[in-house]
């Protein structure tokens, strides 16, 4: 990260008066813990990883919004000003925020055919113990019955 940041400012003083550069999240991977929480924030999908694993920035998709920095727990994610790649563009924004959402929808809707399905085997389970139980209270009134109708033809 600090070789970045030796870039950036470089980069920087090569610049007209009060112009900056556009920011860039970077992941500091010496503390990243792999939580996913920058994932889960970012709303172009731009972070990669896995849980427990380190995560990266895609710098051609990351567009500066810093979302992710405040959600990190281990303040591991700097802003810094983007060196040489480029911002993406507005449609390609546009893109990969719409990419996301519907990411996100399907994933819900996996999650609730999941929880239904369990909730039906649930139900099935209930029923044949249900059945199993009224089959039992048949085959013992039977018997009761037949205990009976004997003892009567003892008597007899
Ligand atoms: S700054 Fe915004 S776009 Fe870039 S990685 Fe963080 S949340 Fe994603
Ligand atoms: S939120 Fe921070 S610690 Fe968690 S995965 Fe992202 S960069 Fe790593």
């Amino acid at each position: 990260m600090k070789n970045l940041i030796l870039k950036a400012l470089e980069l920087e003083a090569l610049l007209p008066d009060g112009a900056t550069l556009p920011l860039l999240a970077q992941v500091d991977e010496d503390w990243c813990i792999g939580c996913i929480r920058c994932i889960k924030a970012c709303p172009v999908d731009a972070i990669l990883g896995a849980p427990r694993q380190m995560h990266v920035v895609l710098q051609g998709e990351c567009i500066g919004c810093e979302h992710c920095v405040s959600a990190c727990p281990v303040d591991c994610i700097a802003m810094l000003p983007r060196a040489d790649s480029p911002v993406p563009g507005a449609n390609m924004a546009r893109w990969r925020y719409q990419a996301r959402n519907q990411r996100l929808h399907r994933e819900q809707e996996a999650r609730r055919l999941r929880r239904g399905k369990m909730e039906s085997g649930t139900n099935s389970v209930a029923a044949r113990q249900a059945a199993v139980a009224a089959a039992l209270a048949r085959v013992r009134g039977r018997r009761l019955d037949q205990r009976r109708s004997s003892r009567g033809g003892t008597k007899l």
